[in-house]
Formats: structure tokens, sequence, C-alpha cells
């Protein structure tokens, strides 16, 4: 393939920076949130259609109170519908922070000298990823500066290094991706290491607002980051993850960007993002951005509920930048996937614990709890934490699609393994009244399936895995 960098093209397809400011600006301008079209628009998302950019327009513009009111209203009842009481949890382990971009909200900015520079040898990487086998991790994502040593070969020999530790029973069965975007070879490169979902997020989608945030670097330039998933696409990576660092510019603005990128990637790849990440920016090491732009937490939870329904079949993921409180919130909202256990300092996993320290680590965290109190947390409100990766391991790509598409996808597939799942998690690594808590959970969860045969099958499974056996799944 022929990437030319100046139009953004290969070959005959031209990579469009899909992005139109004034197109955005205009629909945000012209979108009235009167009561009867804020209804309409609710009750379209209920019946599970994705929402035009105009639609989430109304959505967005809307302010009256009990408007607000019933977007969330609307939200939570898409999830209660649609999804459940399934959360998929996964941990951030960052494998290293020297960066020559300068991103200025950024703690890892190649200008922040105060900063601990680390790149863990493969021995330590190994040591942290044992350390979070031990906590019952299964899913990771690896982080990374932007950086001539992390190259698409290392970054691929990361990704193999993790899925080859096994301590105990503990496995990591999926190892996803944030990392600076690279070219088509490179994304084939990484893919061919096995890979589950890459993201990029473009940050802000504000053209003026980007260039002053990304002053170095090959950050700097807006449309080959635009563009990067795109490329992924054409490297044969369908798995992509999208984002917008939140408090950059205006959230309304941000939600539209969000929406145009879904829409181009459907249009042009008959695939949508696999999920989509709203960071809102927090405390850094020397960091510096445009307090104009902060969200309030009322408008932060109110942007998540109108994500939910203007992309209600795209997985949303909610991190441990938010304190524990907010997380709770927003988990009503339809949120599939959060971190648990969290620790971003370099080496943190593997290190004696202790108080965050800035000039160790990218951002300040708000939910540092442990991985146990998370999962006990999350069963004490009857979610279902989940491990699974039983679609992206069967071969069924679009997995949260099909969930929300394929009629008894979720009772048939998704919650059997999930409780698998939180069966193989409660066994090797729950403290006593946690198990018993969690098989609790269980228990009722399969009360509520009647009594068809997936009951049977899964009832099976159980056992099996009580008995010892482990990564068993439909
Ligand atoms: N270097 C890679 C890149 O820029 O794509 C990896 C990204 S970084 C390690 C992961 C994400 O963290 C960034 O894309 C950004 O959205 C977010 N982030 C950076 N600084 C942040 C801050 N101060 N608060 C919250 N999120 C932040
Ligand atoms: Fe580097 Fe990414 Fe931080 Fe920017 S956001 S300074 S690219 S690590």
């Amino acid at each position: 393939m022929i990437y030319d960098p100046q139009s953004y093209a290969i070959e005959d397809k031209p990579m469009v920076p899909f992005i139109d400011e004034g197109e955005i600006t205009r629909i945000l301008e012209g979108a009235l949130p009167t009561r009867e079209r804020v209804l309409e628009i609710i009750s379209r998302s209920l019946d599970k259609k994705r929402l035009s950019m105009h639609e989430a327009a109304i959505l967005l513009n809307a302010t009256d109170p009990e408007l607000v009111e019933e977007i969330k209203r609307g939200a939570r009842r898409l999830k209660e519908q649609v999804y459940g009481k399934r959360i998929v949890l996964f941990a951030p382990l960052y494998v290293g922070n020297f960066c020559s971009n300068n991103c200025t909200y950024c703690g890892f900015r190649s200008e922040n000298r105060e900063q601990k520079r680390i790149t863990l040898t493969r021995q330590e990487l190994v040591r942290e990823v044992e350390m979070l086998q031990e906590m019952g991790q299964k899913r990771l994502i690896l982080v990374f500066g932007e950086h001539p040593e992390y190259s698409a070969e290392f970054i691929a020999e990361s990704v193999r290094t993790v899925y080859g530790v096994k301590k105990g029973n503990g496995e990591i069965r999926r190892v996803n991706i944030n990392a600076a975007p690279f070219d088509i070879d490179g994304f084939s490169i990484v893919k061919q290491a096995g890979i589950g979902t890459y993201q990029v997020f473009q940050e802000t989608y504000h053209r003026d607002a980007y260039a002053r945030y990304h002053s170095a670097g090959k950050k700097r330039d807006y449309n080959w980051r635009l563009t990067s998933l795109d490329r992924a696409q054409e490297a044969g990576i369908d798995d992509v993850g999208i984002g917008a660092l939140f408090g950059l510019y205006d959230w309304r603005f941000e939600v539209l960007g969000l929406i145009r990128h879904v829409n181009h990637l459907e249009a042009v790849y008959h695939v949508g993002p696999h999920t989509i990440s709203f960071p809102r920016l927090k405390k850094a090491s020397n960091a510096a951005y445009d307090s104009r732009w902060e969200l309030s937490d009322e408008e932060f939870t109110r942007m998540v509920a109108i994500l939910r329904l203007a992309v209600p079949y795209t997985g949303l993921i909610l991190t441990a930048r938010e304190p524990a409180l907010i997380r709770h919130e927003i988990l009503k909202f339809g949120v599939s996937q959060i971190d648990g256990g969290t620790r971003i300092e370099m080496r943190a996993y593997s290190g004696e614990g202790g108080p965050q320290d800035l000039d160790a680590e990218q951002f300040e965290i708000g939910d540092p709890r442990s991985l146990s109190v998370v999962m006990d947390d999350l069963i004490e409100h009857e979610y279902i934490p989940s491990f699974c990766t039983a679609c992206y391991r069967t071969g069924r790509t679009g997995e949260h699609f099909m969930e929300f598409s394929v009629p008894g996808h979720i009772k048939r597939l998704c919650t059997p393994n999930a409780l698998i799942t939180l069966a193989e998690y409660l066994e090797d690594y729950a403290a006593n009244g946690a198990k018993e808590k969690g098989y609790r959970l269980i228990r009722k969860t399969l009360d509520g399936l009647g009594n068809d045969r997936s009951k049977t099958l899964l009832e099976d499974r159980l056992a099996r895995v009580k008995s010892g056996e482990r990564d068993l799944y439909f």
C-alpha cells in the first residue's frame, strides 16, 4: 500500500479528513430543543435507532431540567432494556512514558522535566502482568507514549510477552492497545500479535483548539490523527476505539465530532467503532489547559446519557479517572466497560503502593480502589462483573452490535459467559465473604433465566469451574 501524507490517500482510496467544523457548528446552532422533539428523539433511540447529528444536537441543546431528566431516564431505560446488568472489567498497564509530543494537558509531554521516564524491561513487564493476574485480571489495555522507541515491532512484542505470562490459573485473554497511530504497515505488524481493540483518541475534533494543545511532535498533525483508524482498518484491524478528551473544547462540539467519526467509519468500512471513550481532563504534572471548557459533574453525566442515546449499539468505556461516586451514577446509563484496581504510575502494580505520584503518571485518577473492592461494590449493586472474551475468541466480531441486535444473544451467550468468568474469579481470587455474595448473585441470575436449555448448559459449566476447569465459554 502506498500512503501519501500530502493527500491522505491510499492508492485509489482517499483518506478524507471527514470533520467539517462549519457543519457541526451550524447543526448545533440550528437545533431547537422543543419538548416534543426531545421526547420523539428519545423514543427513536429506545427503538434502537442511531441518532443523526441533528437529533443528537437537539438533545445537547436541551437545558430545561425536566427535559434533561427525560434524557437521563431514556438512557437508563435503554440500558435496562438492552444491556442488562453486565459490566466488563479491564486494567490499564503503562509500558513506557517517553514521549516526543508535547500535549499541554499530559504529564508525559516532552517538555515536562519533572516526569520520571521509564520503559518497562521485558522482565518488569512480566512482573507487572503477574501481579495483575494475581488480582484476577483477564483483560488489559497496554498504554504507551509516542516515541521512536515504541515502534510497531516493540508494541507487538510487548503484546506477545503479555499473552505468554501464566501465573497459577491466571492468564490475560485480551490485550487492547492505546498508543500512537501508525502507518498501514505498522498497524499490520501490531495486528499480527493478536490485539483486541486499537484505541486512538482525537482529543478534540476542533482544529484550532487541537493546534493550541498539540504544539510539537507527530501528534501536531490533526489530519494524521483523524485518519488513524482508517489506516488501522486498511491494515485489517476492524476493532477500533475512538474517543475525545472532554475539557479541551466545547463538549457539545466533541459529542458531534464523535458521532461524525462513527458515521464515517460505518459508511466507509461498514463497521462502527467497537468502543467510545470519553475521558475527562484531570490534574497532571506541569499540565496546562483552558479552564473555560471544564465540564461540571452534571454536564459530564448528561453528556454520557446523550452519547448512550445517540449510539445505542456502541460500547462505552468509563475509566478510573472519575471518582467512585460519579462512576456509580454513570454506570446506570449503559456503560459497557470499566477499569478496576487501576494504577497508572510506571511499575505500580509490582511496586509498594502508597499515594499517587503525579510525576510518575500521566494524570491523577479518581478511583484508586482495588479490583476486589470494585468487584464487591458491583456485586453489591447487582451488576454482573464480567471478564468475558468469548466473542472475540470465537470470531464473533462486532459483539456489541450483536448483543444489541440479535434476539436472545445476551441471554444465550453474554450472561452465561459473564457468570462463568465471575465464577472463575470467585474461585481463584475472592475472599470468603465476597465469594458467598458473588455466588448468591450467580444463583439469583440463574433463577431469572427460566428453565430453558441454556440454563442447564450453564449450570453444567459452572459446576466444571467449581471442580477446577478454566476458560470455558459458549
Ligand atoms: N500517547 C498515546 C496517544 O497520545 O495516543 C497514548 C495516549 S495516552 C497515554 C491516553 C489518553 O489519555 C490520551 O489520548 C488522552 O485522551 C488522555 N489524557 C492525557 N492527559 C490527560 C489528562 N490530564 N487527564 C485525563 N486524560 C488525559
Ligand atoms: Fe504523549 Fe500521548 Fe501524553 Fe500526548 S497524550 S504527551 S502523545 S503520552
